[in-house]
């Protein structure tokens, strides 16, 4: 139900990099296994408040693969659209397609 309000609200998206959601690919640096995430806006943003009463969107996930016990975590920051403003990432490395 809530899908098809999106679609209803934001069209249908033609590409990848939909309004409801992209792929976070990822590299563990330790073994080099590669991850494959689905993120969906709706769902695994976190909402954030600024001072000045502004909605901002953030995202912290931890993957841990099933090779090696290298954690990787992942840090993504968003503004009030969930336009990717900036990333992070620690023990792995973002793969770009
Ligand atoms: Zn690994």
């Amino acid at each position: 139900m809530l899908k098809k309000l999106a679609k209803k609200l934001f069209g249908e998206a033609s590409s990848v990099q939909s309004s409801e959601g992209f792929f976070l690919n990822v590299r563990c640096n330790s073994c080099g296994e590669v991850f494959n995430l689905f993120i969906n806006k709706s769902t695994d943003l976190a909402q954030n408040f600024d001072e000045r009463g502004g909605v901002t969107y953030s995202l912290s996930k931890e993957i841990i693969g099933s090779r090696c016990r290298n954690l990787i975590h992942v840090k993504m920051e968003f503004d009030g659209g969930k336009t990717l403003v900036s990333r992070d990432i620690e023990n792995g490395e973002f793969i770009e397609e």
